[in-house]
């Protein structure tokens, strides 16, 4: 078989390249007779760090959805999935060469009749330990808590378990090798979660500014799902009713989140990009969360760093397309950190060093 060479300048460093593919893997070194496949912007496989696979709005869903969401994952560039929390064993898919690099976090772990139905495991505080092993011991390194949930007694957001039982929590995922994250709406769970070390957490709308200095500080991550917080006001809707101060809360969430995200951004902590999809929203978005974080403000290499050279590392891939790094990369016809837009329009997504 004749050997495919891509030639363009590769970022992060934006440094022009030949890379040469053998055996799935990038090699920098002239092979003779090679072929070029494409040419362009080259850039390591998209990463989409918050998605789930396998579910959708009704809970899990059979071995063809799946099959399609990864897909749609992959056709858009995002060659890497953390999956945040299914209900469905999508271990399968990691034996499937043509479906993206998945990294799995188990199911999510809620409290009793909070959250959306189908969804988590939903247990009680003094069962979160045991259930934290479990998950961490059944998934790739990462165990998916939620944090805060609509409390129908409260009329509002409120933590889904007390502090000390995410505290155990965390510590047991720790002593298994795992990290943890969260879901977190509301403000008042995320000192908790962060006091207690957790690794990283998802949406954040609640942080304050003295709370993402700790997060800068000790490394804790954010993944914002920025397109999914546009879903808040639908969200606030829904329960305005029943609900009054809980519509008001996200409401009031939402008209800061640009605010809150950008404070963690100019703080310090490291954001990745993740698209929310499964549940809700379809898969495949991931250039309209890189395009959504920029226009938080933070700059478009930044956003795209998000997506792809940085989450990879964060979940133990290679950063960059050195000699011998998987073949796992995407081109585009123009520079993407000049205009983000080409990240919905790639010359070639090339997956386990095959072009799909
Ligand atoms: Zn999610």
């Amino acid at each position: 078989m004749t050997t495919q060479r891509f030639r363009g300048p590769a970022l992060p460093d934006g440094e022009a390249r030949d890379l040469y593919v053998v055996d799935g893997h990038v090699t920098l070194e002239a092979v003779a007779g090679a072929e070029t496949a494409a040419e362009g912007w080259i850039v390591p496989g998209l990463v989409d760090a918050h998605c789930h696979l396998g579910l959708d709005e009704h809970g899990a869903v059979d071995e063809e959805t799946t099959e399609r969401q990864a897909l749609a994952d992959r056709d858009a560039g995002s060659l890497l999935l953390r999956d945040c929390g299914s209900p469905a064993d999508t271990r399968w898919v990691q034996e499937r060469d043509d479906l993206p690099r998945l990294v799995r976090c188990g199911r999510h772990l809620a409290r009793t009749r909070r959250y959306i139905r189908n969804f988590a495991h939903e247990i009680e505080p003094d069962e979160l330990p045991a259930y934290v092993a479990r998950e961490a011991e059944a998934g790739d390194g990462w165990v998916k808590l939620v944090g805060d949930w609509i409390s129908r007694d409260d009329g509002d957001l409120a933590p889904s378990f007390p502090a000390e039982a995410f505290a155990a929590g965390i510590a047991t995922a720790h002593e298994h090798g795992a990290r943890v994250t969260a879901h977190c709406f509301g403000e008042t769970v995320l000192p908790w979660l962060v006091d207690a070390g957790i690794d990283c957490i998802e949406h954040g709308t609640g942080l304050t500014l003295d709370l993402v200095e700790t997060m800068a500080a000790r490394g804790t991550a954010l993944v914002p799902t920025a397109h999914q917080l546009n879903n808040f006001p639908m969200y606030a809707a829904q329960g305005a009713e029943r609900f009054p101060a809980y519509a008001d809360h996200m409401l009031d969430l939402h008209a800061r989140r640009r605010e809150t995200i950008m404070a963690a951004y100019e703080a310090g902590v490291p954001i990745y990009a993740g698209t929310d999809a499964g549940g809700v929203l379809p898969h495949g978005l991931i250039a309209d969360e890189v395009a959504e974080l920029a226009s938080y403000g933070m700059p478009a290499e930044y956003a795209l760093g998000a997506a792809s050279w940085r989450a990879r590392e964060w979940l133990g891939w290679n950063a960059t397309l050195e000699e011998g790094a998987p073949a796992d990369f995407v081109v585009y016809p123009r520079d993407p950190r000049q205009d983000l837009s080409v990240l919905r329009e790639p010359t070639a997504v090339v997956l386990r060093g095959q072009v799909v």
